[in-house]
């Protein structure tokens, strides 16, 4: 059996709505639905971004935005087939709720009505998340959902359920952050035992690189768990990063798959032990699965003579680092100078930082540099590979782009390398024709 998700786009209208319940309908496995509130179409913006604005304006104010909202809603239902007047009560529980409702009340009610339309439509069951995925305030609390949601979806035959929210321990409505359906899919998947858990979208899948900026990139047919990690730390925003864990836990592979291509392959998610003991095969044998890259890193470097024998040295470092609750992404290191790089900062937090680490550990020099991108290339065929870096950092050379960092850990699953914000699309047109991924 099938736990499906189907994303913003595949929900933006009646038409794309209609197409969905097909999707669902061909394939008797698909029991359990996840969708995203409506995306964009036709000139309207996102449902999720009206129902912000909703939420952000006085409350007074906000009957006559929601306006809008009810319109578009009533505009699927009719485009469906729908009766007029279907929706009808749903809205107007929402319009009288709006004035004292909190705000991720009113910004998940996209997801409750597109999931209650889609109900309909397919004659399954609309069970609201709100009684199956759990918040401890407003931390999402994986234990106890995942008992809840086991005992409230047991002996169902099939159900749709909203995406992107659940409820804490008040009854009160929170939800993930933007994107999260995509968790509330998985955690349906693991709740229900699925087989497979496949995740509509508007892509064809995961590419080997951005094709904004190298348009011959492919799509990958295979990934791992770990892959898909790096990647979309590193940017690649197919399906929000957190929604791997449920699934992870219980080795359910997730199926990228296009709601308007459902002919194309997709990206096939997989436990990557699995991967390594032979049971998925990848089209393509590279050494390297993909590659992907973010801007607008900061990196600080800093100088002390007979550093690495000062005991404690780097965790004084990143003791400071900690103080102004700054992540931090890596840290190469040399005999007596290291380097951290973390995501841009205000000015005022830099100059706050640096005062903080001359006292702590006073440096003999300490510089920082603010055009940092960091590319990832990553795949588990460079493991016991020699050669990877060396072909990734001439080929650089060759394209005369100074590379300023390199990081690889001895899992040998990524080597992240650093360049300039200048250079980093070059970098990539650069280091994809290397590997042609
Ligand atoms: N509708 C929400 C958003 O736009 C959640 C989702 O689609 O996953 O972020």
């Amino acid at each position: 059996m099938k736990a499906v998700k189907f994303g913003g786009t595949s929900m933006s209208t009646a038409d794309s709505i209609l197409r969905v319940s097909r999707i669902v309908k061909s394939d008797a496995e698909r029991r359990f639905v996840v969708v995203s509130a409506p995306g964009k179409a036709d000139g309207e913006n996102k449902v999720t971004d009206m129902l912000v604005a909703v939420a952000a304006a006085r409350p007074t104010d906000r009957a006559k935005l929601f306006a809008h909202v009810r319109e578009r809603f009533e505009n699927i239902v009719a485009g469906v087939g729908l009766p007029v007047g279907f929706l009808k009560s749903e809205l107007d529980g929402i319009e009288r709720a709006l004035e004292t409702a909190g705000r991720d009340y009113i910004v998940s009610r996209g997801e409750y009505l597109s999931a209650y339309i889609l109900a309909e439509l397919l004659g399954y069951e609309f069970v609201d998340a709100a009684k199956l995925v759990k918040f401890n305030g407003e931390f999402y609390d994986d234990d106890y959902t995942e008992s809840v949601c086991k005992i409230g979806l047991a002996g169902r035959r099939s159900a749709v359920i909203p995406g992107f929210y659940g409820s804490n321990g008040n009854g009160d409505i929170v939800t993930f952050s933007r994107g999260g359906s995509d968790i509330s899919g998985a955690i349906i998947a693991r709740a229900v035992g699925a087989s497979l858990y496949e995740n509509f979208t508007d892509v064809d899948g995961f590419m080997t690189c951005d094709p904004r900026v190298v348009p011959h990139a492919s799509v990958i047919d295979v990934l791992t768990y770990k892959e898909l990690r790096e990647l979309a730390y590193m940017g690649a925003n197919v399906l929000h990063p957190e929604s791997i864990f449920p699934v992870r836990k219980a080795n359910i592979p997730i199926h990228i798959l296009n709601t308007f291509n459902p002919q194309a392959c997709g990206t096939k998610i997989v436990p990557t032990e699995e991967f390594l003991s032979g049971k998925y095969k990848r089209t393509k044998k590279m050494p390297i699965t993909a590659i992907a890259g973010r801007q607008h890193f900061y990196s600080l470097h800093i100088d002390k003579s007979m550093m690495n024998s000062e005991v404690g040295f780097v965790r004084r470092v990143l003791s400071c680092f900690e103080q102004f609750g700054i992540a931090i992404e890596h840290i190469p290191s040399g005999i007596d100078s290291m380097t951290v790089v973390f995501s841009s900062v205000e000015q005022s937090v830099v100059n706050a930082l640096t005062e903080a680490i001359q006292n702590e550990v006073k440096p003999d020099h300490i510089s920082l540099t603010t055009d940092v991108a960091l590319i990832a290339i990553v795949g588990h065929g460079m493991k016991a590979r020699p050669g990877t870096a060396a072909r990734a950092i001439n080929r650089l050379s060759n394209a005369d782009i100074n590379l300023r960092m390199i990081d690889q850990g001895a899992s040998e699953i990524n080597i992240i390398l650093g360049v300039s914000d200048d250079d980093f699309e070059r970098a990539l047109v650069a280091l994809n024709g290397e590997f042609e991924v």
